[in-house]
């Protein structure tokens, strides 16, 4: 009998530490790289290994502000998202090789829009009110496609110092919030567009955008 116990609790102990996975040996060997101007090749789906990375689901991971490499990797993502030959509104740790819960999002709705980090993120309610809007995606350079998106969202995550929060957020950083949260959970706003004839290259989403706005 006591045997069982003593297997169910190193079994129990196992699961745990599965939880809050670390960084495994590959992840660690690419955020030890040294990178020109701190900007790391992005993973793009239109090349197979990375498309496996894309697509997969990232874990959870025990947040520890001295982790030299959570730094770095925090760093590098923040620089290639703002890199100014292709930037974006928002970046997720699978877009750079390391499938853990990490996001950078782009604060419109608070004054002077900054850049904030997400750790172990989870989407916990979806209004029912939705709306359409174009979205790009750093990993599909080139095309845009309209999505159908929550128009408010209630977020949980966890941020350096080891604050748990949930919050609500509205508009678009709600749409910015629902795209890289899809990234971890190995989605792509591809996968939310029905009828693939209904992506667009960047060259007709700029004919679109101007030809609506001379309408206007
Ligand atoms: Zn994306």
């Amino acid at each position: 009998m006591k045997r069982i116990l003593y297997t169910a609790i190193v079994i129990s102990v196992i699961f745990a530490s599965c939880n809050t996975a670390k960084f495994s040996l590959k992840e660690r060997q690419l955020i030890l790289k040294k990178y020109s101007e701190k900007i790391m090749p992005l993973m793009l789906v239109s090349n197979k290994p990375d498309s496996v990375i894309l697509y997969t689901e990232s874990t959870d991971f025990e947040v520890n502000s001295k982790d030299k490499k959570l730094k770095k990797l925090v760093d590098l993502m923040y620089h290639t998202c703002i890199d100014s030959t292709n930037p974006g509104v928002g970046i997720a740790a699978p877009q750079l090789g390391v499938n853990k819960r990490i996001i950078w999002v782009q604060r419109f709705d608070k004054t002077q829009k900054p850049f904030e980090v997400y750790f172990n993120i989870k989407i916990k309610k979806y209004s029912s009110s939705k709306s359409d809007g174009w979205e790009g995606c750093l990993s599909i350079p080139g095309y845009r496609g309209i999505v159908r998106r929550s128009d408010t969202i209630v977020i949980n995550y966890d941020t350096f110092n080891k604050k748990n929060i949930t919050e609500t957020v509205s508009g678009f950083t709600a749409v910015i919030f629902q795209h890289e949260t899809d990234h971890l959970n190995g989605i792509l706003y591809t996968d939310r567009i029905f009828d693939k004839s209904k992506l667009y290259t960047d060259e007709e989403y700029h004919r679109i955008f101007k030809t609506k706005k001379g309408s206007d």
